[in-house]
């Protein structure tokens, strides 16, 4: 088991058996407001994933349509922020042993961007130019085997369905989703959560009254 010294003399435990955390960026670590009906409309798309439909086009439709995304991605990049609590949480799970991995639909580009900005450091980072995309589950079962850790040994982090749905094809079942106006309802088995705060409290076995002197 990983303990990991608190403020004070009280020692937050780790859960037991958690050796992975994968996190989403844009609305998980990094705040800003896609507002992505009206991305999809622009694009011209009436349902699914957006890289999805992207992919299925021909040139020079596809390259236009990249673009236009592109533009919206690069707006939003730069004006966001680093959201609350996430350095603390981030040094938290380093320190008690656990991998942090970054998984994302976004582009290389904007993610060397934002971790640079905001001098976040992740052990493992998978970016759209993989060719894995969320909600399938394929981009967190690369992570896994990448760690050689299994289902049961790791968390996911996110803020939507896209987030919740990866999890559950790739047979993760700790799936805690950050509520903003982008989290739909339905999300049944995920724990929905404001901060993360909560997130580590409820990772945390619990709160020893022990002292590390
Ligand atoms: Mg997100």
């Amino acid at each position: 088991m990983n303990s990991v010294p608190a403020a004070g003399n009280i020692i937050l435990k780790m859960d037991t058996g958690l050796k992975l955390v994968i996190f989403d960026l844009d609305g998980t670590i990094v705040e800003n407001s896609y507002d992505w009906p009206a991305i999809k409309r622009e694009l011209g798309i009436q349902s699914g994933s957006i890289l999805a439909y992207l992919d299925s086009l021909t040139e020079p439709e596809r390259s236009v349509k990249y673009a236009l995304l592109q533009r919206f991605e690069k707006e939003q990049t730069e004006n966001s922020v680093l959201k609350e609590g996430v350095r603390e949480f981030l040094d938290w799970l380093t320190e008690a042993g656990v991998k942090i991995a970054l998984v994302t639909n976004n582009s290389l580009d904007n993610t060397g961007h934002l971790l640079k900005k905001f001098n976040l450091d992740f052990n493992l980072v998978l970016t759209r130019e993989s060719g894995l995309h969320k909600p399938a589950g394929t981009p967190f079962l690369k992570v896994m085997e990448y760690f050689w850790v299994k289902a049961d040994e790791t968390a996911v982090v996110g803020d939507t369905n896209y987030d919740y749905l990866a999890a559950r094809e790739a047979g993760i079942k700790r799936v805690f989703i950050l509520k903003s106006k982008m989290t739909p309802a339905g999300l049944e088995s995920a724990e929905i959560v404001d901060r993360f705060e909560q997130i580590k409290n409820k990772l945390a076995g619990n709160y020893s009254t022990q002292t590390d002197k």
